[in-house]
């Protein structure tokens, strides 16, 4: 099988989801050449488990990249730009994000304003100062179509920011973490549209309710479990799946 792309970057690496994307992907047997796992504090404590994956695996490149900050990105992309030498980033993936579950009583312009920085403007941001990378690696030699080895941008989104769902709100309103994904959403259909004649794919993925800090023990599924249907579904994507919302099984979710 062929390597999902020669060149990955994952936002919030350093733990959950991102952390485990990291670990699989460079434990693969068509490990990408680069892996670029990025996170806020690669040297402090919040970056030993990753600093420890890294020992193990060349692949791996750990960059500090704070998605809410703009010189932070600035800085990751030379950092990313002086590894690749002239080549392109092939897949973009904005994993990092925040929960809130605040309520209609309990919501403040303060904490939605938080999940948006976070969840909305930080994947913005990121994807636009990584717009030139991901184009250089579009235009590569011999590639034809949408997929991942070519160039992507993945945002991790979640079903309940799905507004054709509307799942559950009543047990869980998550007013902030709601809208913020639902912008995200729409960012992702923005981007889909836009950059297809540029040859580069922008899909949405649900990663399912995973046992991590933000998804609690209580979720059903574990974290090895998302991220390798994650991978199979990113292996998967081409023109007929820019522009889509799927789930961690390759299941069409409703925007
Ligand atoms: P976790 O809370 O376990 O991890 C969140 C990650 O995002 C951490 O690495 C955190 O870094 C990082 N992060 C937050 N803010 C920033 C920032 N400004 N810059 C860089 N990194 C940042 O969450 P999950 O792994 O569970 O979630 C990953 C993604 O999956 C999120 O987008 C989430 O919305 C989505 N998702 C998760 C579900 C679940 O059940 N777990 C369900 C549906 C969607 P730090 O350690 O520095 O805080």
């Amino acid at each position: 099988m062929a390597a999902l792309a020669q060149s990955v970057l994952v936002t919030g690496s350093n733990r959950g989801i991102g952390l485990e994307l990291v670990r699989q992907l460079a434990a693969s047997p068509q490990a990408p050449q680069h892996i670029f796992a990025t996170c806020r504090e690669p040297d402090g404590p919040s970056g030993k488990a990753l600093r420890e994956l890294a020992a193990q695996h060349p692949s791996i490149k750990l960059v500090q990249l704070d998605t809410v900050s703009l010189p932070s990105i600035q800085g990751a992309v030379q950092a990313v730009e002086s590894h690749l030498k002239g080549q392109g980033l092939n897949l973009l993936i904005n994993n990092a994000g925040v929960s809130s579950h605040a309520t209609l009583q309990s919501v403040d312009s303060q904490e939605m304003l938080a999940a948006f920085t976070t969840n909305v403007i930080g994947p913005l941001q990121v994807t636009k100062e990584f717009l030139p990378l991901l184009e250089k690696a579009a235009k590569g030699l011999g590639k034809e179509g949408l997929s991942c080895s070519r160039a992507a941008i993945i945002n991790v989104s979640t079903k309940v920011g799905s507004i054709g769902l509307c799942l559950g709100v009543l047990e869980a309103p998550m007013y902030p973490y709601r809208a913020s994904k639902a912008a995200q959403n729409m960012m992702t259909r923005c981007m889909a549209a836009e950059l297809k004649d540029k040859g580069i794919l922008c899909t949405a993925i649900h990663p399912g309710w995973v046992k991590t800090d933000m998804g609690t023990e209580k979720a059903p599924l574990t974290v090895e479990h998302s991220v390798r249907g994650i991978l199979t579904v990113l292996a998967s994507l081409s023109q007929d799946t820019t522009d889509a919302f799927l789930d961690w099984k390759g299941n069409s979710v409703p925007w």
